[in-house]
């Protein structure tokens, strides 16, 4: 990885030209925007930091216009406002690349860089739990389910949810959901285009190979008849049931990389937001709404073999950085901070920290 030594010297020589022009008016040789400091220009694959922070400030911004949810908008302005990274030697290649080490998270529910953190924290945490699981249950199939129900208005959404989650209780209950090992549920609200409110529960569920065999299987038609049971509803609701295909090993992968390659799709769509930010910067008023409506209420529920797979209630700044992660380093820091005016993170050199 030529060009990230060659920008890590690049940024030592432009600390020292910094402090060599300090007493000078500070007259920029080039733009902002044509600086070659961002986070982008070291590390392009760190381009969703950018992206996902950009938006953090628009919704931020609904939130500040908004007296009750004021408080929202200061911790979220804070949100992920420096980072700081360790340089990591990949081995394999020789390369080393930048790794986040630390950042603070403002954990507001809908903040777009927190859950995009928290999506890629389950997500690793469900691939490392993968190992074991498939150990215990060799044979195991999976199933990617999707419960809906009819949009609501948004000022319903509560007690939608509410109901919602009461008829998961009496369906896991239901004598065709005793074999399921484990399952993972989430919970995500869309926008309708008439502004109403989509709720529907994303699940993944391990079942054994019995599953599919003889008057175990559960059909799509069986599957809509007892989902509205358990909603106690008289119309019939929209339910996707996928089984996820399993996929034989390919040379110099083990049957475990294939589970974890088959299961990608599934994986990522049912631990992902709750709600996507295009929708939320859409209507201010609905997304308003729907954070009052969503207060407290839990979008995420696991039972089974799947129970402690997610360790939902961990979610500290190192567990939302994922800096527990692969490699070491020598413990310098490399900070870039979120310039509002620039939409990017930029290099702040002042808060570099030097090798142990
Ligand atoms: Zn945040």
């Amino acid at each position: 990885m030529e060009v990230l030594r060659a920008s890590r010297a690049q940024d030592n020589a432009q600390c020292e030209q910094l402090s060599h022009f300090s007493e000078s008016p500070a007259v920029p040789a080039v733009s902002p925007s044509q600086a070659r400091d961002g986070l982008t220009d070291y590390s392009p694959t760190d381009r969703p930091w950018d992206e996902h922070r950009s938006i953090a400030d628009d919704v931020g911004g609904i939130y500040a216009s908004a007296v009750e949810f004021e408080r929202y908008a200061a911790r979220m302005d804070a949100c992920a406002g420096l980072l700081r990274f360790g340089w990591v030697d990949t081995p394999e290649t020789g390369e080393s690349r930048l790794r986040l080490r630390e950042a603070h998270f403002c954990r507001v529910r809908h903040c777009p860089v927190c859950q995009w953190r928290r999506s890629l924290m389950w997500q690793a945490r469900f691939y490392q739990s993968l190992p074991a699981l498939v150990e215990a249950h060799p044979k195991a199939r999976w199933l990617f389910l999707t419960l809906t129900v009819r949009n609501c208005a948004i000022g319903e959404l509560a007690d939608t949810i509410k109901a919602m989650n009461a008829a998961w209780q009496r369906l896991k209950d239901r004598k065709e959901f005793k074999p399921v090992l484990g399952w993972v549920r989430t919970t995500e609200v869309t926008r309708g285009k008439d502004g109403t409110a989509h709720p529907h529960f994303h699940a993944l569920l391990m079942v054994p190979p019995s599953w599919f065999k003889g008057s175990n299987y559960v059909k799509h038609a069986r599957w809509v008849e007892l989902w509205a049971d358990c909603l106690r509803v008289d119309y019939l609701p929209n339910v996707d049931v996928r089984t996820v295909k399993p996929r034989s090993p390919r040379s110099g992968q083990t049957p475990l990389d294939a589970t974890a390659q088959a299961l990608q799709g599934a994986v990522s769509e049912t631990l992902k937001y709750s709600t996507k930010p295009a929708d939320m910067v859409a209507d201010e008023a609905w997304f308003l709404e729907l954070t009052k409506q969503t207060h407290r209420k839990r979008f995420v529920a696991t039972g089974g073999a799947l129970k402690h797979v997610l360790k939902v209630d961990q979610e500290s700044d190192e567990d939302l950085a994922l800096s527990d992660g692969e490699g070491s380093d020598d413990g310098s820091r490399l900070a870039f901070n979120w310039r509002t005016a620039d939409q990017r993170y930029r290099r702040a050199p002042r808060a570099d920290k030097s090798p142990d």
